[in-house]
């Protein structure tokens, strides 16, 4: 992937890196519907429908920083469609977020909720802000005046946002408390991933990853592969990767031979203990120097001799100049995009299994719906009914996606996107064009 820094621009507390990743995200959503959009018999109008967001607010705010400085920031909440139910959608904090990766996301979102068939719509939201180096106060500050400022079109019936990268259960905390300010009442379902204390579900936490070790178990049945004895390679170590690690090697029986956060690898091939290495992070803020293991690229990480490889960090990793040195066998989207159409191409050509983002990652949205449905009843389930439900529905939604790809003979991200496009389309043309 030719990465090119193209703006670098640097204020006192915010080195704002502005990357320009080719080809860009939102191009790539676009294609991936229009890949399947003859097959379904979709016309020139229904794709410019589907590819295009229903609505875009883009925002600039003021934040008061520690020193007492005063900080513009920007932030998007992009609501791509709302047939199947209301916006559903995570707010990300990075330096790189832009607009086109916020449309190319909450398009995701869309079709991520109809392949497993839960009632809701696609979002997403962004800030350009550097979250390592601002201060849990001037996290909070910016958090509620984005809140505020995306308070006209987020709402418990309308868009419901969640933790993405580098936001969490505290973040979505200051923003339901900010939007129950704003309606003047306490409204737990504007946003999910909360604190369990403050309505979040059970199992909320880890339900992304949880979602994505049932596929990857179902995958190897399909493939009627022995998970003893196989292993697995995770990029990232946040919420997606570091839980996808843990449960792969504790639930499924793999062995994790490598992991990566942003500032690069490690790899044993005789496996990593991965609790051990969860404390080496928290110790040392990295997963890198971890004892006994060798110290590699995220670039190389990609590479490494494992059954089953699981991108869980950015966008647009896998890519034509890399997918034919990729030696998995199954490839578990924990990332939004990170493998770009053309790598598509190769890794089905080479035979590997990849299972897509709207698949792969779906846990999280799902057991966000239950989330949302709990705080609507206001009544809780236990661990026990979140994750066996959970396991019904990525089970279920694996196998109708695995199926309808061996129908076609496609990869299995054309397989979910001829379901998901297909039930969208269909959503819009039962309720009608208005007026
Ligand atoms: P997170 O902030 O918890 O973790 C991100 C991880 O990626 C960190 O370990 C970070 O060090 C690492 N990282 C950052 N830049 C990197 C780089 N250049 N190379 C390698 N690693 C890098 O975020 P998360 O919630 O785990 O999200 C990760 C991905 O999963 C994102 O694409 C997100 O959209 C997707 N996702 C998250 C959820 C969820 O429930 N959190 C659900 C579906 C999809």
């Amino acid at each position: 992937m030719a990465i090119k820094v193209t703006d670098l621009r640097r204020s006192v507390r915010q080195v704002r890196v502005v990357v320009m990743v080719s080809p860009n995200p939102y191009d790539v959503a676009v294609s991936q519907v229009r890949n399947v959009g003859e097959a379904l018999g979709l016309n020139e109008g229904m794709i410019g429908l589907l590819t295009r967001p229903k609505r875009e607010l883009t925002v600039h705010f003021p934040v008061r920083m520690d020193d007492g400085s005063l900080e513009m920031f920007t932030g998007y909440r992009v609501q791509h469609n709302n047939a199947r139910g209301p916006c559903k959608g995570g707010i990300r904090y990075h330096p790189q977020v832009s607009l086109d990766e916020v449309r190319a996301l909450s398009m995701w979102m869309t079709w991520k909720c109809a392949t497993v068939g839960i009632p809701f719509g696609g979002a997403k939201g962004g800030v350009i802000c550097s979250p390592k180096t601002m201060s849990r106060n001037e996290l909070e500050r910016m958090t509620r005046r984005f809140a505020t400022e995306i308070e006209t079109i987020i709402g418990p019936y309308e868009d419901i946002p969640a933790p993405d990268m580098y936001t969490d259960s505290q973040t979505m905390a200051w923003i339901m408390d900010t939007y129950s300010h704003k309606v003047g009442r306490v409204s737990p379902a504007v946003v999910t991933g909360k604190p369990i204390l403050l309505g979040g579900s059970e199992g909320r936490e880890e339900a992304t990853s949880r979602g994505l070790t049932y596929c990857v178990r179902e995958a190897m049945r399909a493939r009627k592969m022995d998970p003893a004895g196989s292993t697995a390679a995770v990029q990232g170590f946040g919420n997606v990767g570091g839980n996808a690690a843990r449960l792969l090697r504790d639930e499924l029986g793999l062995k994790v031979v490598a992991v990566s956060d942003s500032s690069g690898g490690i790899h044993d091939p005789s496996g990593l203990d991965i609790h051990k290495v969860d404390a080496h992070k928290k110790e040392t803020g990295s997963v890198k120097g971890f004892p006994g293991a060798t110290d590699i690229s995220n670039q190389e990480l990609l590479e490494v001799d494992c059954t089953v490889l699981v991108p869980a960090a950015l966008e647009g990793v896998i890519t034509a100049s890399n997918a034919d040195r990729v030696r998995a066998e199954i490839v578990a989207e924990g990332a939004n995009g990170p493998t770009l159409p053309e790598a598509d191409r190769i890794l089905f050509e080479r035979g590997k299994m990849l299972i897509p983002d709207i698949l792969a990652n779906a846990g999280g949205v799902t057991a966000s719906y239950f989330e949302w449905v709990q705080d609507l009843q206001y009544y809780f389930w236990s661990i026990t009914e979140v994750n066996q439900r959970l396991n019904d529905i990525m089970t279920a939604a694996f196998n109708r996606v695995h199926a309808r790809s061996a129908e076609k003979k496609v990869d299995m991200r054309t397989g979910a996107y001829l379901l998901a496009v297909h039930e969208v389309a269909a959503a819009i043309e039962l309720r009608g064009i208005y007026p």
